[in-house]
């Protein structure tokens, strides 16, 4: 399987080549050059183990540059957690994707893209070093997944006194090769320090700079891996709707894919907080200029999610025939809170404010289409988003065993100035 660029002024590059650049030399994302087709009837596909649903899934796009052995090792320990589909109300169910170590649905992709990364790097040629930044998930998600990876230096640079405790213990207590930069500023200062980095040429002839963000295939294509797992546990004759809260659109295009090579949806919705571009286009079909808000669901607070364009591409820009099979919800902040506070007392189920975002979108979809069901993505644990659950439950979230031990860490991090100097000076230094 080749990948062409969405720009198309790049040549055509292997799974390797695509997940090593991350973006083409054209700034394009990188899509895959025809949508395999699952070799399994969907009824088949319900009773498929869950390791052998992995590797056959993920074959065809890295099989030609990982040997059969390694992918299938790879792509079983992406999904090495439970991903349960539990059933809230008679017709909405929520996937929860927080079972992994940093209780994020990220963790699948950065476990398989830094152990793609090992193996590419396996002869130890030359150190990669992935440069991210984060405003709370993804630093945690790449700073565990990659920690103890051979031949793979990271270093996360998040914003100080932003992230919530728990993710600031993700970002921080790893040591070995993973360093986090606490920046005194803003996500978007961090995220311009990174892209800033990768256009500096006295950092990328001394270093092999690589991103470790959403539009890297090694992080996008494995996370269809869980919609199927949600399939397999799917009860109901009628396919679901599927309900993603949706930043930069990476996890609802994978959900699509998936759909797109074979798996039962009966329609997709992608849930958004005040970050409403691709809601507005989705009603109106145009696309509106906006800077991102800030929002309490704030992993989705992106003005221009950057993986749509692989939605439009798969759909050949087909507005009419995208609108058919995907709508969009913009949710504000009150009604997240409301949301919080209606399903734990009606339910007792705790959501945080992301999956509320869900939650909701999918409701209000729901009651307008009688007889259908369906579930929404539950992308984090509450207890990353302590302050507003509490607030509106009366109770603070539990805290889950597989984060205990980090609670007893001590917090690691270099101070740096929200400059890009100031970060180059570091870097150069060490
Ligand atoms: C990253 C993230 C999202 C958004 O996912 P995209 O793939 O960027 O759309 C939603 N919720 C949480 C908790 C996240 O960390």
């Amino acid at each position: 399987m080749k990948f062409y660029s969405l720009n198309r002024q790049a040549p055509l590059v292997d799974f390797e080549t695509a997940t090593v650049l991350g973006q083409a030399p054209d700034k394009g994302l990188y899509f895959p050059e025809y949508i395999p087709q699952f070799a399994y009837t969907v009824q088949q596909l319900k009773v498929l183990p869950a390791d052998e649903l992995a590797w056959q899934v993920m074959q065809p796009y890295a099989g030609d540059c990982i040997p059969e052995v390694e992918l299938r090792r790879i792509a079983a320990e992406s999904i090495s957690f439970p991903f349960p589909l539990v059933k809230l109300t008679n017709r909405i169910s929520t996937l929860e994707l927080f079972h992994g170590p940093t209780l994020a649905f990220k963790d699948v992709g950065a476990r398989f893209m830094s152990r793609c990364l090992g193996y590419f790097n396996r002869h130890n040629s030359r150190l990669v070093t992935v440069l991210v930044a984060t405003s709370g998930d993804t630093g945690g998600a790449v700073a565990n997944g990659f920690e103890g990876v051979e031949g793979v230096e990271v270093i996360i640079l998040y914003p100080s006194g932003k992230v919530s405790p728990v993710q600031e213990l993700q970002l921080t207590t790893c040591g070995h090769n993973i360093t986090a930069l606490e920046v005194n500023g803003v996500f978007d200062d961090c995220q311009a320090m990174v892209k800033q980095a990768f256009m500096d040429a006295d950092l990328t002839g001394r270093y092999q700079l690589t991103s470790a963000n959403s539009i890297n295939v090694a992080r996008w294509l494995p996370q269809q891996l869980y919609y199927l797992l949600a399939w397999q546990q799917w009860q109901y004759d009628m396919p679901p709707v599927i309900c993603v809260p949706s930043g930069n659109f990476g996890n609802i295009c994978a959900g699509m894919l998936a759909a797109k090579s074979g798996m039962p949806a009966h329609h997709f919705i992608a849930a958004c907080n005040a970050n409403d571009v691709i809601p507005h286009y989705l009603l109106t079909g145009l696309m509106k200029q906006q800077v991102a808000i800030a929002t309490i669901s704030n992993a989705m607070d992106v003005a221009l999610p950057s993986n749509f364009v692989r939605i439009l591409e798969m759909y050949d820009n087909n507005k009419v025939a995208l609108r058919a099979n995907l709508s969009g919800a913009s949710i504000t902040d009150d009604a997240t809170r409301q949301t919080i506070k209606r399903v734990y007392t009606e339910t007792g189920y705790t959501l945080d404010p992301h999956g509320a975002v869900g939650y909701l979108a999918l409701h209000q979809y729901l009651q307008a289409i009688p007889g259908t069901k369906g579930y929404f993505l539950e992308t984090a644990h509450p207890v990353k988003f302590p302050e507003v659950v509490e607030q509106m439950t009366g109770k603070a979230p539990g805290v889950p065993e597989i984060v205990k031990p980090l609670l007893l860490k001590e917090k690691r991090s270099i101070r740096l100035a929200a400059s890009y100097d100031a970060f180059k000076q570091w870097i150069l230094a060490r």
